[in-house]
């Protein structure tokens, strides 16, 4: 068997292949370094590769694993890309590991190239002829971005785990729930003209005053309909976030424009709330027709919720010694969970070093990390 790379070399190698993916094209990269290092190791321990092309990307892969056959099974998944990163910020280089305070410092060590180095280790000391249900390693693209790995896969449906964990960093916690995410722009079109002669344009701002009390009477009626006491805010919410319109004082404004963002609950999915907003703004586009237009700013992603009481839930719960909660943060569970499979997102590190200068993942989660990962391939594929 050819040499596989122990845990810290193999981190090293994936740290130190950029993948970033960014909406700005400037920063964008590809990801096929880390998913033929994937592939390489894994193939080399057994696994079937199947690597896959995602549709409207700049050159991206995801990666599927496959050790083992039959129905069902264990899906570790997690994303090969990172954010982008400040060097000024970091202390060190954030493309190379480096050891100190019982800490590896690197872009992507808890968020979350690191998961794969565990999933690698822990591989290692599985006896194939043992499995009884197949152990799959899923690694995505873009889910910093526009999620369209995690998209992608879900539409493909080419398998049916049984359950699934996305080893985002919660500190091992047992993420069961979290709010979906979109953000829109309403353009307001007028008539600009002299602010002399108002009867002889129409204004675009006045027009949005209309279109914002709307969108208020929107997000109160959202508050008292909807509440869930597992969220620090347990509202949906609605968000004016940004407003711009007009040039000038003495003329009237020609064109108005609102950008605001709304995260739903578990229970309200993305297409129910977008028709709540048309049918919020359809009085004032009916006032005013042809001057109101509405568009996504990027795409939205789901809400997404495993119920407490299922079997995946206690069973994390038990092996962790951690209570499952809810998080604010989106991840691509919703998508993940359209395979059919009980879905968590639980991994090791922590969410306050994610997208942060100086990133690290702490020493001590090591051998927690590898129990954890053993323990729920021990009950998902050898028995
Ligand atoms: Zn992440």
């Amino acid at each position: 068997m050819t040499h596989l790379p122990d845990f810290k070399t193999s981190l090293q190698a994936l740290i130190s292949s950029p993948s970033i993916s960014s909406t700005q094209v400037e920063w964008d990269q590809g990801n096929k370094d880390v998913i033929d290092l994937l592939a390489g190791w894994f193939s080399t321990l057994g696994f079937k590769i199947t690597i896959l092309p995602v549709p409207e990307t700049r050159n991206k892969f995801n990666m599927l694993a496959q050790l083992g056959s039959g129905e069902g099974g264990l899906l570790l998944a997690g994303h090969s890309d990172t954010v982008p990163f400040d060097e000024n910020r970091w202390q060190s280089d954030p493309l190379t590991v480096i050891e100190k305070s019982d800490k590896f410092f690197g872009l992507g060590t808890c968020d979350m190239k690191g998961f794969f180095a565990f999933i690698l280790q822990v591989a290692k000391t599985i006896d194939v002829k043992q499995l009884k249900k197949p152990l799959y390693v899923l690694a995505t693209a873009d889910e910093e971005t526009t999620m369209a790995g995690a998209r992608f896969f879900a539409e493909q449906q080419l398998i049916r785990p049984d359950v699934a964990i996305i080893g985002e960093p919660t500190n091992l916690v047992p993420v069961i729930m979290h709010k979906g995410h979109m953000s829109h722009r309403i353009c307001v079109q007028g008539q600009s003209g002299h602010s002399s002669q108002p009867h002889k344009g129409v204004n675009a701002i006045e027009i949005m005053v209309e279109v914002i009390t709307q969108l208020q009477a929107l997000k109160k009626s959202l508050v008292s309909n909807y509440r869930n006491e597992a969220f620090d805010v347990p509202e949906p919410t609605l968000n004016l976030g940004a407003i711009k319109g007009g040039d000038n004082a003495n003329r009237i404004c020609g064109h108005c424009q609102l950008d605001i963002d709304m995260r739903a609950l578990p229970g309200i999915n993305d297409a129910e709330l977008v028709q709540w907003l048309m049918e919020t703004l359809k009085p004032i586009a009916d006032k005013y027709p042809g001057r109101i237009t509405f568009e996504e700013l990027h795409p939205s992603s789901p809400s997404f919720a495993q119920e407490s009481n299922s079997g995946l839930v206690k069973v994390a719960e038990e092996i962790t010694g951690h209570s499952c909660c809810a998080v604010n943060y989106a991840t691509e569970a919703p998508y993940i969970q359209q395979l059919g499979c009980q879905t968590i997102v639980m991994g090791p590190g922590s969410i306050n070093q994610a997208h942060q200068p100086d990133e690290y993942l702490c020493h001590s989660e090591i051998s927690q990390t590898d129990r954890v990962l053993l323990a729920l391939i021990e009950r998902y594929c050898l028995t």
